[in-house]
């Protein structure tokens, strides 16, 4: 039996943060969702993987576009392709780290892939941004800790960017939705935010 979706909404102001889970980040209608892509950018499994097939081949040719101007995507950075076949009308490519025990700059790197993906969806002067919980299925990467440096960061960047005024996180699973809901908790709790679940 599969849960029924729940979303904890944050107000900042007139931003919003919202955990969503568990949902399929490939139906969303943000003006961007973001793919936990690798440095090749020519598609893999989990998220990826969805989102290419979702969406059609008119990305993969657009990420060929982009490797073949830049190389390999550093992890850390985001770079935007159209969205296909999707609702969104862009997909944000950001390549998450790879979890080596925490020593070797990932909370760094992953607090960089949402600062850099908002960013990239501010330039574009978007509204509205969808990250899935990057680096935490195949790259290993502890869900707990994850959430902590995904919610912290992407609240930074959402507070600091010009265009987008939402950003949302979808959760595959269960889990992995109620780790994100503890993170988003402890950040409103400590900033006074105001926090509402299933509005
Ligand atoms: P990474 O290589 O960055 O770890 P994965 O795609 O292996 O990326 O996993 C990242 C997260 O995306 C995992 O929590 C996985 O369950 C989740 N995921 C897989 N498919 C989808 C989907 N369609 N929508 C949202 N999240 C998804």
């Amino acid at each position: 039996m599969h849960a029924s979706p729940q979303a904890l909404r944050v107000t900042m102001g007139d931003r919003v943060l919202v955990i969503f889970g568990p949902g399929d980040i490939t139906r969303q209608e943000t003006d961007a969702i973001v793919n936990a892509a690798n440095s090749s950018l020519l598609g893999g499994g989990g998220v990826d993987g969805a989102i290419h097939r979702a969406g059609g081949p008119a990305i993969l040719e657009a990420c060929w576009e982009i490797v073949g101007r830049i190389g390999r995507l550093p992890a850390g950075q985001a770079v935007a392709t159209p969205a296909g076949h999707l609702a969104a009308r862009y997909v944000i490519h950001t390549v998450g780290p790879v979890w080596s025990g925490g020593g070797q700059g990932e909370p760094e790197t992953l607090a960089s892939c949402h600062r850099e993906s908002i960013r990239v969806a501010d330039e574009l002067q978007l509204a509205s941004i969808a990250f899935p919980a990057i680096s935490t299925g195949a790259y290993g990467y502890p869900v707990d800790q994850a959430s902590e440096v995904a919610i912290t960061s992407a609240a930074k960047a959402l507070e600091n960017a010009t265009h987008v005024r939402e950003v949302r996180f979808v959760l595959f699973d269960s889990e992995t939705f109620t780790q994100y809901t503890h993170a988003a908790r402890a950040l409103a709790a400590s900033s006074s935010l105001r926090m509402d679940l299933n509005p």
